[in-house]
């Protein structure tokens, strides 16, 4: 029998190799193994008739094969291999490509059951490589097959196998219980033992909802007790006394004039920070996309450095990092304000003198990433921390930032427009800010949706833009190919076919590609605009090489910039005009107004371009809302309306669900499961936490309490 955390290589079938692709996909024991859940689920329960099924119908056929297969050899040493198959309708011709293999599968009078989906090739139908099971008495087929996030060198059908292995293995008594007993007791979930298998294998509806209810709240449990432990660590006195300061020298230092909204934001933080009660400042300062937020939180590290304090801020990439870093030391260098950068990438010699210098008093502020946290910076004389794109980070992750100090300032800021409703959930703990105007004279980023046919004026208004000595980012949904094609057709319903299949090494025929960076980088540079600077930035590179790429791109010797979503907040280069996203209703609408605001920070006029070819009306309507409104908020309302909360907190671009950010959900949807949210934040503060539970928390986000 195995544990639940039994290394992988303990399952059949898992050797060095195998091993290394799993750790690819951060699996390393039964328990990570069992946490790959799927991402949806082929309904290959649904079983149709050939006779019943329209062209392009993407369903399960029970078939006999009626001939042998019969393999030939085309072009270019490729193989074709075909049979023919019936059911008592009528027969169909399967296909598959350069795998002379199945030749040997397929028996006359062996019956399957083919996944797949059906076109007419001259009258007669057919299935392109369709996934089979073979039909045997006393063996039911299952209703469902998951498809699983992964990672090449890794098919769906071994990940499925070796997933049920685990299951087969695992000591019941060993699951991990996250649950204190009255969820069960009010609630009527399932055992985790049960839950896991109802989720990766449910036999029907009735067991995938089971399997879904417990993960969800276990999901909105946890989140539940991280926030119920945050809102406890609030202090109501103690913080760092901060007397009043004369805000002229800073205002006259800045380049530009504060906006109304700005300038009561910035009231706003100097009550809180200089209160005869010393109630340590908690606030949210929320606003849309250039909006001014960095502006304010200087103001913030004015009044702290002005009475003797220290400040820290940390930012969710390096590349921000390094941004505000820029732009914040040539503002405080003017103040005789002494700022420091600190990030993964700092060198090992440069960051033991910051922390001297931190430590002796000698720097007032610093900017960092989590190496902040990670690092063991500690500061001599700290008052006010602050985080940027707070929706990247977690609720403990700004505890644990703030635990720096005693009882610190606490400002967050956040680019993500969230309902009120939301906030009051999500940030209930803290005061609200919001920066509800733009600076004067920003210019309207022109959008607009085109589908391939489109292509070559795209590609002729690249170069246009190019040739004027503009810049260009295309936004691309993934990394590399391969990694995502168990992707499912987007608008997916389980059980309303329009579930694509693939067959067994991973591809999948008539659907959209997806893009992906590296590849579409490489065919822009050689093929289709040999004589401009194409660059490639994405998530799975080294801080390092993403800085140099970025500080190329803003320095001008990058005209198109192709990259995923790590470019998604606070990244301004002026010269940028043109924002081109493929694929545009794999992202959210949150994500895509992100993007576009990436474009249209300096005087050219600037576009933001979404490509996409899909046929759902209700991704059309979707993209169709960034056409008609360029307001964040607005946006994210009608995000909520047309997809539920859960597209807020997108992916990030190495796949990942969440990225300990709040909200980022991989089961729950807080619009719809809110009522299980409001009895997991009651648990989570009347019953006692199962130890296991307590654990989760501080793993999850690196905190001791
Ligand atoms: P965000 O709210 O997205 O973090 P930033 O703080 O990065 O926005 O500001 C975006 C840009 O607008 C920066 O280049 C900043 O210098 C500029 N900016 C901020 N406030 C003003 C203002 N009141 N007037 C003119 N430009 C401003
Ligand atoms: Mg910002």
């Amino acid at each position: 029998m195995l544990t639940f955390n039994s290394p992988v290589k303990q399952l059949p079938g898992v050797g060095e190799a195998r091993a290394k692709l799993l750790f690819k996909l951060d699996i390393t024991d039964t328990g990570s193994l069992l946490r790959h859940f799927p991402r949806a689920y082929q309904h290959r329960g649904n079983v149709r008739l050939l006779s019943e099924a329209a062209d392009g119908e993407v369903a399960a056929f029970i078939l006999t094969v009626r001939s042998q297969p019969v393999t030939k050899e085309v072009k270019n040493r490729m193989t074709i291999t075909k049979f023919s198959a019936a059911d008592k309708s009528g027969a169909a011709v399967i296909v598959f490509f350069n795998q002379r293999y199945v030749g040997d599968i397929f028996g006359v009078g062996d019956t399957f059951r083919f996944w797949g989906k059906l076109t007419y090739d001259r009258g007669v139908p057919t299935l392109v490589s369709p996934a089979y099971e073979e039909v045997r008495e006393g063996r039911p087929l299952p209703e469902f097959v998951p498809i699983y996030r992964l990672t090449s060198g890794l098919s769906q059908k071994y990940l499925g196998n070796l997933t049920r292995a685990a299951l087969e293995r695992i000591e019941p008594g060993s699951y991990p219980e996250l649950l204190p007993k009255e969820a069960y007791e009010k609630l009527g979930l399932c055992r985790p033992a049960e839950a896991y298998r109802y989720i990766h294998f449910p036999q029907n509806y009735a067991e995938l909802d089971r399997g879904r209810k417990y993960f969800v709240f276990e999901e909105l449990y946890i989140f539940s007790l991280a926030l119920t432990r945050a809102r406890k660590e609030r202090a109501t006195g103690g913080a760092p006394p901060l007397g009043p300061v004369d805000p002229s020298e800073f205002l006259s230092a800045l380049p530009f004039e504060l906006t109304r909204a700005q300038k009561r934001v910035i009231n706003e933080i100097y009550a809180d920070m200089v209160s005869p009660a010393r109630r340590p400042m908690a606030r949210l300062v929320s606003g849309d996309v250039g909006s001014g937020k960095t502006i304010c939180a200087a103001a913030a590290v004015y009044f702290a450095v002005k009475n003797g304090y220290q400040a820290m801020m940390m930012a969710p990439t390096e590349i921000l990092a390094a941004q505000h870093y820029k732009d914040l030391s040539a503002l405080f260098s003017r103040l005789g304000v002494s700022v420091a950068l600190l990030t993964g990438s700092t060198k090992a010699s440069e960051k033991k003198a910051i922390k001297e210098g931190l430590a002796s008093g000698e720097i007032d502020f610093v900017i960092g990433t989590h190496a902040l946290i990670t690092d063991d910076v500690e500061l001599k004389n700290p008052a006010l921390v602050i985080t940027d794109e707070q929706h990247r980070f977690g609720v403990m992750q700004r505890a644990k930032l703030a635990s720096k100090g005693k009882n610190l300032h606490v400002l967050v800021m956040s680019a993500t427009p969230i309902p009120r409703t939301l906030a009051m959930i999500l940030y209930g703990d803290l005061d609200l800010s919001a920066i509800d105007e733009l600076p004067p004279g920003r210019q309207k980023v022109d959008t607009y949706i085109v589908d391939e046919s489109y292509r070559e004026r795209l590609n002729a208004f690249i170069s246009k833009n190019v040739k004027e000595g503009g810049q260009v980012y295309i936004v691309c949904p993934t990394i590399e190919e391969h990694e995502d094609d168990n992707e499912l057709g987007e608008g997916l319903v389980i059980g309303e076919g329009g579930v694509v299949g693939f067959d067994f090494d991973g591809t999948r025929e008539g659907d959209t590609k997806l893009k992906s960076a590296v590849k579409y980088a490489e065919v822009l540079q050689n093929e289709v605009f040999p004589n401009f600077r194409v660059g490639l930035i994405h998530g799975k590179m080294r801080p390092a090489e993403k800085d140099a790429v970025m500080s190329e791109f803003a320095a001008g010797n990058i005209d198109i910039l192709v990259s995923t979503t790590v470019i998604e907040v606070g990244i301004n280069v002026p010269n940028a005009s043109l924002m081109i996203v493929e694929n545009a209703e794999r992202f959210g609408l949150a994500q895509l107004h992100q993007l576009r605001g990436r474009v249209g920070r300096g005087t050219r006029k600037s576009y933001c371009i979404l490509v996409s070819d899909t046929k759902n009306e209700q991704s059309k309507r979707r993209l169709q809302v960034l056409r008609e409104t360029s307001d964040g908020y607005k946006v994210a309302e009608a995000d909520l309306e047309l997809r539920g909360p859960g597209d807020f907190f997108p992916r990030g671009d190495d796949g990942s669900p969440r990225q300990h950010g709040e909200l980022r959900f991989r089961f729950a949807s807080l619009w719809s499961d809110m009522e299980l949210l409001k009895s997991a934040l009651e648990l989570a503060s009347t019953c006692e936490p199962p130890p296991a539970a307590l654990e989760t928390v501080r793993g999850l986000f690196d905190i001791s309490y």
